[in-house]
């Protein structure tokens, strides 16, 4: 497959509501998409790189300039030494460098690289990680913002929606102020219902806060991610040592090495996994199973993606709940949180989704949406003539 060029499709999706964490407000889904063309057909990655980053994310800006600067430049080489031809999904994610930037860019090529040699041979991702029988759909799990000014009782409508549209688990964001009262409402209206906590590294772990947060353990929360800044593996081990709630880590999961550490330093007994963050399908697949290998059970967490990033996702989710039980998955359907998906998504039907088993990695955008949207496109010719 000779690589003819890479488009770079820039994009602003609204988001249905304002989305709210201790890391701040988002309106609206800034994205960027990329497509290999090839003489016989073309693959889509989508980059899962976030307005403003998080505190260990780049923000979408910055992947932008490297993906234009060093992103098509290292695909277009690599073809350059191929005689023109596409180098294989499997080969692109070593074509970058192991920086928080390069990681995306990685994850995102790795994506469009695939999706183009999918489509080509007719498989879809599901069967191309060799997902056998059982794994065809997977549940969903929702994830619930800090509602503004803090409205309990904007939550319990949210939650309740989550919980009536099937979702298998609840995730509720919380920060230093909202956190027990959030948890009672939500436990007092939901009795058997799988609830976790993101603190998104808000907290600093002196001894009030391990007071209050092990308050957390009467209302039966699975776990609580991310209680602290995203660098501390020790003081989360610690952490973990006298808290009654088992860790989840995210943020602090940002490279293979770092899930291995923290493995090793007992910072976590669960783990979210982003395959944005650590630098593709391939490095996830790896790190999950180093987390299966300690006990950990895993689930790959989202960024917002819109339905392609997310068929990604799911594709992989299913792949690794065959490796190892593990936790319930970010997999809902884009709509629930973007008024415009230019690719679309399974339909969710009572809590389950069914892996995609179309030709690709998943869903691409569509053209005319893009174009209702206003993307803005630019394209790269190879240049190995
Ligand atoms: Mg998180």
């Amino acid at each position: 497959m000779k690589l003819a060029g890479v488009e770079l499709v820039s994009v602003d999706l609204p988001f249905r509501h304002d989305i709210g964490t201790a890391a701040g407000v988002h309106r609206t889904r800034p994205l960027l998409f990329v497509r290999v063309v090839t003489e016989g057909g073309e693959g889509w990655g989508e980059c899962a790189a976030l307005d403003g980053g998080t505190a260990v994310d780049p923000a979408l800006r910055e992947v932008e300039r490297a993906a234009v600067d060093r992103g098509v430049a290292r695909l277009d080489q690599a073809a350059k030494s191929r005689g023109g031809d596409l180098p294989s999904g499997a080969e692109v994610a070593p074509l970058f460098g192991s920086s928080a930037v390069d990681r995306m860019l990685a994850a995102t090529f790795e994506m469009a690289v695939w999706d183009a040699e999918l489509r080509t041979e007719g498989r879809s991702m599901a069967q191309a990680l060799g997902t056998g029988p059982g794994f065809e759909t997977m549940p969903v799990g929702a994830v619930v913002g800090i509602p503004a000014d803090r409205d309990v009782g904007a939550l319990r409508r949210e939650v309740g929606a989550a919980v009536r549209a099937g979702a298998a688990r609840v995730r509720l964001k919380i920060e230093p102020g909202w956190e027990i009262e959030p948890v009672r409402a939500v436990r007092e209206d939901h009795p058997g219902l799988v609830l976790q906590v993101d603190a998104n590294g808000s907290f600093r772990g002196d001894e009030d806060d391990v007071a209050l947060l092990s308050r957390l353990a009467d209302f039966d929360v699975l776990c609580i991610e991310q209680p602290l800044p995203p660098a501390d593996l020790v003081a989360h081990a610690q952490l973990a040592r006298v808290l009654p709630v088992p860790i989840c880590l995210d943020e602090s999961l940002s490279t293979p090495r770092r899930v291995r550490d923290a493995l090793r330093n007992g910072s976590c007994a669960m783990a979210c996994l982003k395959p944005a963050r650590l630098g593709g399908v391939r490095a996830t697949w790896a790190a999950h199973a180093a987390c299966a290998e300690a006990g950990v059970p895993a689930f790959v967490g989202g960024f917002f993606e819109a339905g392609l990033g997310r068929a990604s996702n799911l594709a992989l989710a299913s792949r690794l709940s065959q490796d190892a039980t593990g936790l319930v998955s970010d997999l809902g359907d884009p709509a629930d949180y973007l008024s415009v998906d230019p690719c679309g998504y399974p339909p969710v039907t009572g809590g389950w989704v069914r892996v995609p088993d179309a030709p690709g990695v998943g869903r691409r955008p569509d053209d005319a949406v893009l174009g209702t949207l206003q993307a803005r496109r630019g394209w790269f010719p190879a240049t190995y003539t």
